[in-house]
């Protein structure tokens, strides 16, 4: 079987073999304490955006990781970053913060893992807007079929989490929708197993585990390239 792929953590789980790849978020104010056997994803969260500091510091560290010594090969990814409207920060701060990490990405080459909240349609103004060639993914995806279907239309993957334990329903219906060629799962800041969220993706949607666990990495090797 393929190895099982966490798209996005915030949790340094217990990966103590090659059945597992897990891409672990971190914030770029707190880039510290890098371990290069790991990967990782490194942005502006936009809950944080609200501080002018950390919006200028961040934005400049960012630009920098290239440099950097983890940045070329363990940093896979540009994020989380994105954009939501349950959130008190201004929301064209946001938008601001959000488009400069969308242009690094592209500079970079980078995918782009996106935090979005009742926001999927600027997501797609914005994507049309940038004409961003690389790839983006919505972490925690928890919208209706109808916006899946529309970030779909427009090459974003979808990656799904707590929605599988917290509404069935809705989970059923989206993974019915959203083919495994697009499909990424994850564990988020929930202190469960990645195998625990494969099993429940595979029991709602009837697929094999066996085919859901390889075409889900074999989304990581096209995305990110051979490990
Ligand atoms: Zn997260």
């Amino acid at each position: 079987m393929s190895p099982c792929v966490n798209i996005h953590t915030h949790l340094v789980n217990p990966v103590d073999n090659k059945e597992f790849i897990e891409i672990q978020n971190i914030d770029v104010d707190n880039i510290v304490d890098v371990d290069v056997s790991r990967f990782y994803s490194i942005g502006i969260h936009p809950w944080k955006v609200g501080s002018e500091e950390l919006r200028n510091s961040g934005i400049e560290e960012l630009s920098d990781l290239k440099s950097r010594c983890i940045g070329d090969f363990n940093v896979k990814a540009i994020g989380e970053c994105g954009l939501d409207r349950a959130c008190d920060v201004d929301f064209e701060i946001q938008k601001e913060v959000f488009i400069k990490q969308i242009e690094l990405s592209e500079k970079i080459a980078k995918p782009v893992i996106i935090h979005a909240v009742r926001t999927y349609s600027d997501i797609i103004s914005i994507k049309k807007e940038t004409k961003a060639k690389q790839t983006w993914i919505i972490h925690g995806f928890q919208g209706n079929e109808m916006s899946a279907e529309q970030l779909l239309k427009h090459g974003i993957y979808l990656s799904l989490g707590d929605v599988l334990f917290k509404n069935e329903t809705k989970a059923k219906r989206l993974l019915q929708i959203i083919p495994t060629e697009r499909l990424f799962l994850e564990t988020d800041v929930a202190e469960r197993k990645i195998t625990d969220v494969y099993e429940k993706a595979a029991s709602l949607s009837g697929i094999e585990m066996d085919k859901l666990r390889n075409d889900i990495f074999n989304n990581f090797v096209k995305i990110f390239g051979q490990i």
